[in-house]
């Protein structure tokens, strides 16, 4: 009997209070390794639009394509698997679906870029689910199908990788412990090939979650043999259960590559902007800058939260200067308009920062001083006079560059600094390479 190709999507099992959609896969794949399937991709951990009200931790869901005899055995496997460890009570709303077939409907590419960047009502997954006559399941409001179908229909333009290694049960919720030493040599021996383990400007461990979810560390990188022996290096006292390696959309900057519509500023919406500085920035008393710019003659509020840590750059802009910026629009509050928040600034034209000073004595190389109101100046020493102020260039501190949030303030797709040179080229899936683990 021939194969069949199966795509499984599933997303939304987690909840705040615990489990995780790639534990669950985990899960999945060991099972799915007993029933002679063949694997025919890392399984695919994508993020979508981060600025969305509803999202669990990370707004993730996970695909795998297989190849198998039994279809019809597998969906009920899978189906079981997502009901066992849905965290439906503490709030998932968890969405299946199969894609039995090699070739994927258009409508789930463009539901997949879509979801990247707007918010979605998960009808508009069940119309083209329905319409296509597919398999799929959901429980709660099935909120989570809108992820479980995009996740299929997600199209690779860059991709990381990420090692996520899982907890035995006994140990869930338990404190985990790491050597701090271990996760900083790692990263000084894997950098750039590994990224967003730790901050050295912090001295903090990054690579570790704190919540009562199975995971016990992940490493990002660019390909799976580095994230491997990555891992041996970090080399934690609790003995965990194992391994999987995912392809992922982490670090791309996916969510931000759409212009945003400024005439609808839809919010929850995600997406860029260039834009004209109009308004001297503002520091409110917890550190954070709020400024305006103009674009397509409509005034955008900008927002710069401080531990991103970019309050330092946004404080300098001036008005007139040029830039692209990136973020999410934050709904309106009884007091504050929409805004968008900043998750990038890229200076493209820094406007002249001209000031007007007391004039300069030339001869004693000092600035005058004032004789009173409409007066003119006079020079302290040699007593030479001048009757306007002028106009004197100051420097800027700040660049014609981009400036993203510090690594302690990523969100998963955030794009490193150093990813930003070049696309890494797509690794080849070895389904007998050690892709997943059980110690
Ligand atoms: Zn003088």
């Amino acid at each position: 009997m021939s194969k069949q190709i199966l795509h499984i999507g599933i997303d939304d099992t987690d909840s705040p209070k615990g489990m995780c959609t790639t534990f669950l896969a985990y899960k999945i794949i060991n099972r799915l390794k007993k029933e002679n399937v063949d694997f025919l991709d890392f399984p695919n951990l994508i993020r979508f639009n981060p600025n969305i009200p509803w999202k669990t931790r990370g707004n993730g869901a996970v695909g795998l394509k297989i190849a198998t005899t039994k279809p019809n055995k597998i969906k009920n496997l899978v189906k079981k698997f997502v009901i066992q460890y849905s965290d439906v009570k503490n709030g998932a709303n968890p969405g299946l679906v199969f894609c039995q077939d090699d070739n994927i409907p258009e409508e789930f590419f463009k539901l997949s870029s879509d979801a990247m960047w707007k918010l979605i009502h998960r009808n508009e997954a069940k119309k083209i689910l329905s319409k296509h006559n597919f398999d799929y399941f959901y429980l709660g409001n099935g909120q989570g199908l809108v992820g479980a179908t995009s996740v299929i229909g997600y199209t690779f333009e860059d991709q990381t990788f990420e090692l996520l290694s899982y907890r035995k049960t006994s140990q869930f919720g338990k404190k985990r412990f790491l050597d701090k030493s271990k996760v900083k040599q790692m990263q000084e021996k894997t950098y750039p090939k590994t990224f967003n383990s730790f901050d050295s400007k912090k001295n903090k461990v990054l690579l570790m979650p704190h919540g009562p979810d199975p995971v016990f560390y992940g490493v990002r990188g660019e390909d799976s043999t580095t994230l491997i022996s990555a891992s041996k290096m970090i080399q934690p006292k609790e003995k965990l259960a194992g391994y999987l390696i995912f392809k992922s959309n982490q670090g791309t900057g996916d969510h931000l590559k759409n212009e945003i519509d400024v005439e609808t500023f839809l919010p929850y919406t995600s997406g860029i902007l260039h834009g004209i500085v109009n308004s001297k920035p503002i520091i409110t008393n917890g550190g954070h800058v709020f400024f305006s710019i103009i674009t397509k003659n409509i005034k955008i509020h900008c927002a710069v939260y401080k531990p991103t840590q970019m309050t330092d750059i946004a404080k300098e802009l001036i008005i007139g200067d040029k830039i692209k910026v990136g973020g999410g629009i934050r709904k309106a509050t009884k007091t504050l308009p929409r805004i968008l928040n900043l998750e990038f600034i890229q200076i493209l034209k820094l406007e002249k920062k001209l000031r007007l000073v007391n004039p300069f004595c030339k001869k004693c190389k000092k600035h005058m001083k004032s004789k009173g109101k409409n007066q003119g100046f006079q020079c302290v020493r040699c007593k030479s006079t001048s009757a306007h102020k002028i106009q004197k260039y100051f420097p800027r501190s700040i660049k014609k560059q981009i400036y993203i949030p510090s690594v302690s303030a990523h969100r998963h797709l955030t794009k490193p600094v150093q990813r930003m040179r070049e696309k890494t080229k797509s690794e080849k899936f070895n389904p007998t390479s050690s892709w997943i683990s059980n110690f």
